[in-house]
């Protein structure tokens, strides 16, 4: 069987299935460990396998492992791996998003992580409305102030969220953060620490509409000590499916 599917990923992509299902019980793993670590109940946290620019094949094998929830980060080529793959595929949208392009995933996207502007939000509240959904967002807060970075300040979070809350048919779920790139992922901890006091100093001010029960933070070189630290979701793109051909 898994031969079999060696196969049809190799010969189509380059990508094989066996590859992929070995990185997946790694992290899979990996994510296992950091939880007993930290006295966290494994159920809490979501492995969301990053996809973006991988083709349909990799994304299978990937599914037939048991990965549920993909992030892609461009909104064309979610959808339309959105229309190849199956329906039961948690969809998040884990890019930054233009306002002219919400109306093709508003109905799609099972999370929406990158908002970080009112006129964003407002966008998506009104696509959601017209299509009688409701989009569940993510502010993503850009916690270690970086200039290349989307996101709002940790300062200005809590004043978005509360105009946000105003808004019809848009659930906040929680927070997200791209953390630096770094080589020692410790760097990165005083940044998920932050993230994850923000979201317990807003759960305290009880606004409607905003949960705060998702912090989606750690990448590849970082998710474990993002789940140390509280993450709900990671991201993992790389160490699932390798290094990204961004030239093809
Ligand atoms: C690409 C990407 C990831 C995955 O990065 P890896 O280092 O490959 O795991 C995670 N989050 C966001 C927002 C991304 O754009």
């Amino acid at each position: 069987m898994g031969e079999d599917k060696d196969k049809v990923c190799t010969e189509k992509s380059g990508i094989g299935y066996g590859y992929i299902a070995d990185n997946i019980k790694v992290v899979e793993n990996n994510i296992l460990s950091a939880c007993k670590r930290s006295d966290r109940n494994i159920e809490e946290v979501m492995l969301i396998a990053v996809s973006k620019t991988m083709p349909v094949e990799a994304l299978k094998a990937a599914y037939e492992c048991g990965c549920r929830d993909f992030g892609e980060n461009k909104v064309q080529e979610l959808v339309d791996k959105y229309e190849q793959m199956p329906k039961d595929i948690r969809w998040h949208m884990i890019g930054h998003l233009q306002r002219n392009k919400v109306k093709y995933i508003v109905d799609k996207a099972y999370l929406i992580h990158g908002v970080d502007s009112l006129r964003l939000a407002e966008e998506i509240s009104k696509e959601a409305v017209k299509k009688n959904v409701t989009a569940h967002i993510l502010i993503e807060v850009n916690a270690a102030q970086e200039d290349t970075k989307f996101g709002v300040s940790i300062d200005e979070t809590a004043g978005l969220l509360e105009n946000i809350s105003r808004l019809p048919s848009i659930e906040v779920e929680g927070l997200m953060m791209i953390a630096p790139y770094v080589e020692n992922s410790e760097e990165n901890r005083q940044y998920f620490v932050s993230l994850r006091q923000l979201s317990v100093d807003i759960m305290k001010k009880n606004n409607d509409n905003v949960n705060m029960n998702v912090l989606s933070m750690g990448m590849t070189g970082d998710y474990e000590v993002a789940i140390e630290e509280g993450a709900t979701y990671v991201r993992v793109g790389t160490g699932i499916f390798g290094e990204r051909n961004y030239n093809s």
